[in-house]
């Protein structure tokens, strides 16, 4: 019987997700952002909340200069 998507998402946290998928964050809790190609650790994890955020991830806008 195999668990529903929902279920797994509820019971797993975000450090399994990330060992999941062979994402190991360093010692700053920064990964290299599988969402896009990052040349530097741009994705912040957060233990905490068990969630993640990208700072390189912007708004698209025209560089004035
Ligand atoms: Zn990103």
């Amino acid at each position: 019987m195999a668990m529903e998507i929902k279920d797994i998402k509820q019971q797993l946290t975000l450090a399994q997700v990330l060992d999941y998928y062979g994402l190991k964050p360093d010692k700053h809790l920064r990964l290299h952002c599988p969402f896009h190609d990052d040349k530097t650790p741009s994705l912040q994890v957060y233990y905490k909340t068990q969630s993640c955020y990208c700072f390189s991830t912007k708004p698209l806008k025209k560089q004035s200069q």
